[in-house]
């Protein structure tokens, strides 16, 4: 989203306008509400903390689910379908988005509402395309904030979904309850394409298009089945599944919500589900004060002055680097304003 967008035309909105607005489950405030939170004004800034702090009470009633799969598997047209039977079982859906390259390409694919055509059509969903950001951290922050205000606004269901550039689906996966993996079914050997790492971030995987072909789905499940055998759990009381779906003809699309559901009773029966939220919520804790610290840091006026002689010296080799940071550090602390 562009700065502000939105609001240009209209009246701005005090705190208690956000607050009042998302809370009646107003979508068109909740759109105004996240602008907010991606705006780098510091007065907005300080408007969206305050907006953020009165409805966090409101908030982490809804199951979060991470959907990701390389371009073409389907996310689209599954998060459409199934976003649509969520809606008919009376549940209200968010859609969200982490797409790191779109800082680059200046707008986003994902969560884009052209997408869905039928999702974007109906009044209890909302779907809300990626912060465009410097950084996949900055994407990461506002994203888990997004969501934030979907659950004040009464969204139950919240849905990110990414491509799994760099490390987007990690930092998905640390957002949500329950992290699927899309995977196509291919001839020839399934796992080549698979980027390394990514079934072990997954509680379930769906083979995508099982329509297409029933064979190669079958062949392609049990070669995902047999990868992920030996991996370690990341739960000790949740097996990962792979299932065969088809956003075209509705296969496996309710037999996929049973197994979030599934999962998500699994984890709340031993209490992992609110330990793990605690834990994600450490780690973002930590990830803003990591982000925060460093662009101080490079934004300090003797650091600035200094850090491309220094660099330069650590790269030919006339000062070591631990010696250039105790330098760049002990100017950054010696006056620690930014200017
Ligand atoms: P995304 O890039 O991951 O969002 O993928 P899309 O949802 O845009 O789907 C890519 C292509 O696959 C489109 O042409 C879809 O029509 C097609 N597709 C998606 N789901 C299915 C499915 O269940 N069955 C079949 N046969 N095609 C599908």
């Amino acid at each position: 989203m562009q700065e502000d967008s939105g609001t240009s035309r209209r009246p701005e909105l005090t705190v208690d306008g956000y607050v009042e607005g998302v809370r009646q489950g107003d979508r068109s405030v909740l759109a105004r509400a996240i602008t907010l939170i991606e705006s780098r004004r510091s007065d907005r800034q300080s408007m969206a903390l305050e907006t953020l702090a009165r409805l966090l009470p409101a908030t982490e009633a809804a199951i979060r689910v991470g959907i990701t799969g390389v371009p073409g598997v389907g996310k689209s047209t599954l998060i459409d379908a199934l976003g649509m039977r969520l809606i008919e079982q009376n549940h209200r859906v968010a859609v969200l988005a982490v797409d790191p390259s779109s800082s680059l390409s200046g707008g986003s694919i994902l969560g884009d509402k052209s997408r869905m055509p039928r999702l974007a059509a109906e009044p209890r969903a909302f779907i809300r395309p990626s912060p465009s950001a410097a950084s996949l951290g900055g994407v990461a922050r506002r994203t888990r904030e997004a969501m934030l205000l979907c659950e004040a606004a009464g969204y139950d269901v919240v849905l990110v979904e990414t491509i799994g550039v760099g490390q987007s689906e990690t930092v998905v996966a640390d957002m949500v309850d329950f992290f699927l993996v899309l995977m196509l079914s291919g001839a020839g050997d399934q796992l080549q394409g698979i980027k390394k790492g990514i079934l072990e971030l997954a509680d379930g995987v769906a083979v995508t298009k099982a329509d297409d072909s029933a064979e190669r789905v079958k062949t392609a499940q049990s070669e995902y089945r047999a990868a992920m055998r030996y991996q370690r759990p990341r739960s000790p009381s949740w097996r990962p599944r792979v299932l065969a779906v088809s956003a075209r003809t509705g296969q496996g699309l309710d037999e996929l919500w049973a197994l979030v559901e599934e999962h998500r009773e699994a984890l709340s029966a031993t209490g992992e589900l609110e330990e793990m939220r605690r834990e994600q919520r450490r780690r973002a804790l930590w990830r803003q004060i990591d982000e925060r610290l460093l662009e101080a840091f490079r934004s300090h006026r003797s650091v600035r002055q200094s850090l491309e002689e220094a660099e330069k010296a650590v790269l030919d080799g006339s000062r070591t680097p631990s010696q250039a940071a105790s330098e760049l550090i002990g100017a950054f602390r010696a006056k620690p304003s930014r200017d």
